[in-house]
């Protein structure tokens, strides 16, 4: 007979990234509200990271639970193979009003890696359909991440990132250096980086089919941020070396640098576009990958091999893209860019300024770029406890290697967010 007591006490639940032999028992998050959730037992825990960059509009929010029960209430889901239905087609329209010019046409899937997965598949046949099936391979940079699907996998950091252990199995791309110049950064001291991105272009130009990049801050791959003229730079070298540029804005789209997208601090348009995390506000999981016409167009054509070949079960559902236009309205109505210069304000005042926190031997960096702030440790080990630490003082750190980071819903108060930056600097007092 099956033990309910011993299944009720060693959960079944394989939690992800996680030793399993050390791991301690997850706390189990029965709520949330606002910026917090709620802990069986009724501790409440400020969310510094709003659940791996996603809830934006913090737990419960009223409009987007309306959102999802009214759709629930009409149509749960249905294929959007060979069908089509009203929310799908709004949000797409939505998308296109609110991304840079041009990029004129939405293919939806169900996670942000998939979305990544999309661009490449699309890059590479875009490629193909021109006449130029040797330009299959991607360039992606050093530091990247852009998701844990094998396709994923082999543009992520080779080295440094978590993936190292899987180098057999996967497809072999060419990386550039990870850029070094900061957001901030004169032109002149870009055009190192951009050297750099052209180098590996002259070489390899015959065999890329698209540049990726995280746009102005590489996220998990150690919050490192750029400038907007390395993109205008990234730019202007894909059209040179006819190479399509591919912006995965899964972490940076939706207000995270500060602008709605990256993109638009450099004013430009990627080919391809990746959004996921923060387009359903984090409530379903979703994701879209959007082309200009210069991309589409080359599908449209007579043979089989126009047809692009992919099409997740779950792309386009109604729950997912109804709440992603109420995540939309709310954004605008609510003036979010508004709300994320304030935290930016308040990011730049309690981290930059601080010279005791700049000058700690354990700290070798502290970066701010919109609702973003990370302090770079010079050992992971530096970190060590940290977030259990935090859990006393009522914050929900959780640390990428060595950095400390905070990535907080919008919602967060000015005052939450001091409590978010006492917490990290008292860590090194
Ligand atoms: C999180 C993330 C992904 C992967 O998204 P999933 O929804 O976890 O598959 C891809 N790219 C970037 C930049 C991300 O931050």
């Amino acid at each position: 007979m099956r033990d309910a007591t011993h299944a009720s006490a060693a959960s079944p639940v394989w939690h992800p990234y996680a030793h399993l032999k050390t791991q301690r028992p997850a706390p189990k998050v029965v709520g949330g509200e606002g910026p917090r959730f709620t802990l069986e037992g009724g501790e409440t825990l400020l969310d510094a990271t709003c659940s791996w960059w996603c809830m934006i509009h913090g737990y419960r929010h009223p409009r987007l639970v309306r959102a999802i029960q009214r759709q629930a209430d009409t149509l749960c889901h249905v294929m959007l193979g060979g069908l089509t239905h009203d929310p799908a087609d709004r949000l797409a329209r939505e998308l296109v009003r609110i991304t840079p010019p041009g990029l004129n046409h939405v293919f939806f899937s169900d996670s942000g890696s998939v979305g990544m997965e999309v661009a490449m598949k699309m890059a590479v046949q875009y490629q193909q359909l021109r006449g130029r099936p040797g330009k299959h391979r991607m360039l992606s940079l050093m530091k990247a991440y852009h998701g844990d699907t094998a396709g994923c996998m082999a543009v992520c950091d080779p080295e440094e990132g978590m993936h190292s252990l899987f180098a057999g199995y996967l497809p072999r791309h060419h990386f550039a250096p990870a850029p070094t110049a900061p957001f901030d950064a004169k032109p002149e001291v870009v055009e190192a980086d951009l050297a750099a991105l052209r180098g590996v272009l002259e070489r390899h130009h015959h065999q890329i089919a698209a540049l990726l990049m995280e746009p102005l801050l590489q996220a998990a791959g150690g919050l490192n941020m750029t400038s907007p003229h390395y993109l205008a730079g990234a730019r202007e070298l894909c059209d040179e070396f006819d190479v399509l540029l591919v912006f995965d804005e899964v972490a940076t789209g939706f207000g995270r640098t500060g602008r709605m997208f990256a993109a638009d601090h450099a004013d430009i348009t990627p080919d391809i576009m990746v959004l996921s995390k923060g387009l359903t506000g984090g409530y379903l999981g979703h994701a879209a990958t959007l082309a200009t016409d210069r991309v589409h167009d080359a599908f449209v054509g007579d043979s089989p091999e126009h047809a692009f070949m992919h099409g997740p079960t779950f792309m386009g559902n109604p729950l997912a893209c109804a709440v992603a236009l109420e995540s939309l309205a709310v954004f605008e109505e609510e003036d979010y860019l508004g709300r994320i210069a304030e935290l930016n304000t308040v990011l730049r005042h309690e981290l930059l300024d601080e010279e005791r926190l700049i000058a700690h031997p354990a700290v070798t960096d502290v970066r701010v770029l919109g609702a973003t702030a990370v302090i770079e440790a010079r050992r992971a080990e530096d970190l060590a406890g940290v977030a259990d630490w935090a859990r006393e003082q009522g914050v929900w750190l959780r640390p990428i290697g060595r950095w400390l980071y905070t990535m907080p819903a919008y919602v967060t108060s000015a005052q939450e967010m001091r409590q978010i930056t006492e917490v990290m600097k008292d860590w090194f007092r």
